[in-house]
């Protein structure tokens, strides 16, 4: 007797294993594709990674973690309880903020007391503050099914519910002033017009040229909340790999794709070397300008939208610091005093000012084996252009030197003297090790009111079976939105390959 043949499960390739691939592979198997991840590095995660300098540890990349339950959400949808991989707690103060005029406030993580803190340090009421975060949700209640949630690139989705509310209340959106203006307008006050022009900078931004819809973002944070995973940021990719894994996918490190094979138009694996790997669909998690440029070398690319202008990239020293200091929290801001010409150098003259704004983030204060007892562990980020060249080595230098003069003056103590261990990430390095495009942090950036629509949509419009998921493509970069994007992007196979 014959034996019947075994249903062959529709094959996907997702190629790299970052955020949003990960997010779309545990789709996609859950859906009852047979998953194959292909990751050029021998460890998956992306921009999410660590390193360890001699007794501090440091997460390399993202640091602040908003909007959690959408890692919540890939377990429950496997059916596997999150706490056995993955647990993360509420961090009670969202950022303290120093100015050099010697103005500092912390924002405590409950919005009374952050709105009752602005009263007392800047005057402004506190009831002004609390409406601001009230309209700040309304936006992103509005916005979330437009921009975020679903494909925009798909007519019939404009047809939803959700959608077309959010479509009519765009004129309430503020597309037609910068984020600046509306802060502006709304907040007055200067140094909470710069705290809260900051958020802008969440998707690698200028506050100054950004619609004003951005100024949702501060909801996430001080209506919602941020939070800190278990074990560092690293936690997160690492129980997405689990969870991959338990739900059949397989990954193959160490393996670059060099080519996504097109034949007769239509997408139908990749090359790795010599060698070829069929699949019914192949999905990129690769910066999109260099997927074009490098995999799909033979194929027309759509290149205005590969035009878009880049999110801002960053150059970060990780630094164990030898003691500790209380006055700080797990995220530090000291801010330029010329915030504008600040982004002015860094988009237009693709330069960094000589007085930046530094982000300190001390993870040792919430994983205190991050660093020795009685030191700390900081990761000291500035915002810089992405990489067109410029001389790094000359200009590394000359930052640090910047970075280590305001820190030390605002903490009356020389930070220099107290480096105990070493090292440096800029956007070259960000760029060789994911490939992303001049080592953006976001992908494109959102400074004009047009870019949610200018993306790159979540399939290609030319090449059947052929996807993109992650930072580059709709709805954007950071955690929360590339986890997003593997959703959209599955949910657009399933329903492509449905039919
Ligand atoms: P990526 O992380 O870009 O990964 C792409 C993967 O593809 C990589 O693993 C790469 O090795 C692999 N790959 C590339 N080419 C190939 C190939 N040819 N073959 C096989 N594999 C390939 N976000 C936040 O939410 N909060 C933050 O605080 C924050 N801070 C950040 C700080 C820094 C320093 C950086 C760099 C980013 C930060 N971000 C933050 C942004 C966030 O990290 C990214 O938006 C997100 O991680 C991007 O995920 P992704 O899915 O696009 O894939």
């Amino acid at each position: 007797m014959l034996k019947p043949k075994p249903v062959e499960l529709k094959k996907a390739i997702i190629i790299g294993s970052g955020i949003a691939g990960l997010s779309a592979s545990i789709r996609l198997a859950k859906a009852g594709y047979a998953v194959e991840i292909f990751e050029r590095s021998s460890v998956a995660g992306g921009k999410l990674g660590e390193k360890q300098l001699g007794s501090y540890r440091f997460d390399t990349g993202p640091s602040l973690f908003t909007m959690p339950h959408y890692v919540e959400e890939l377990f429950d949808l496997c059916g596997v309880p999150m706490q056995d991989y993955f647990s993360y707690e509420k961090v009670n103060e969202s950022c303290r903020y120093f100015w050099d005029d010697g103005k500092e406030i912390s924002a405590d993580a409950d919005r009374v007391s952050f709105a009752a803190a602005c009263e007392k340090e800047f005057g402004v009421p506190s009831t002004h503050i609390l409406k601001y975060l009230d309209q700040s949700q309304q936006s992103f209640e509005l916005t979330r099914s437009v921009f975020l949630e679903q494909s925009l690139h798909r007519v019939k989705n404009y047809f939803r519910k959700s959608v077309l509310r959010g479509v009519l209340h765009l004129p309430q959106l503020h597309l037609f002033s910068s984020m600046h203006r509306v802060n502006e307008k709304k907040i007055k006050e200067p140094h909470l017009v710069q705290l809260f022009d900051r958020f802008a900078t969440y998707n690698g931004s200028d506050p100054y040229r950004a619609p004003g819809v951005l100024t949702m973002i501060p909801h996430l944070e001080h209506n919602v909340g941020t939070f800190f995973p278990k074990g560092g940021m690293i936690s997160i990719p690492r129980a997405l790999v689990q969870l991959a894994i338990r739900c059949g996918v397989k990954f193959h490190l160490d393996t670059e794709v060099d080519r996504i094979r097109v034949e007769k138009g239509i997408a139908r694996g990749v090359e790795s070397g010599a060698t070829f790997f069929p699949a019914d669909v192949v999905i990129s998690n690769m910066d999109v300008i260099p997927t074009y440029r490098r995999l799909l070398a033979q194929e027309p690319a759509p290149e205005k939208t590969l035009a878009q202008e880049r999110s801002s990239s960053a150059l970060i020293f990780y630094w164990g610091i030898g003691r500790e200091f209380p006055q700080l929290g797990l995220h530090n801001i000291f801010f330029a005093n010329d915030y504008r010409r600040e982004f002015e150098l860094l988009f237009q003259e693709k330069s960094v000012s000589e007085d930046p704004t530094v982000y300190v983030h001390i993870s040792s204060k919430y994983n205190p084996h991050d660093a020795p007892a009685g030191k700390e562990a900081w990761f000291v980020l500035v915002n810089v252009p992405g990489n067109k060249g410029q001389n790094w080595d000359e200009l590394i230098p000359v930052i640090r030197k910047n970075c280590l003069k305001k820190l030390s003056a605002r903490l009356g103590v020389d930070i220099a003297s107290l480096i105990e261990e070493e090292d440096v990430l800029d956007p070259r390095s960000i760029e060789s090790r994911t490939s992303s495009f001049q080592g953006s942090l976001y992908g494109a950036a959102s400074n004009n009111r047009n870019a949610a629509f200018l993306r790159h949509p979540n399939f290609s419009r030319r090449i059947p079976n052929l996807y993109f998921c992650g930072g580059s493509v709709h709805p954007g970069g950071g955690i929360p939105l590339c986890l997003l994007s593997g959703k959209i992007t599955a949910d657009l196979i399933h329903q492509d390959h449905l039919q």
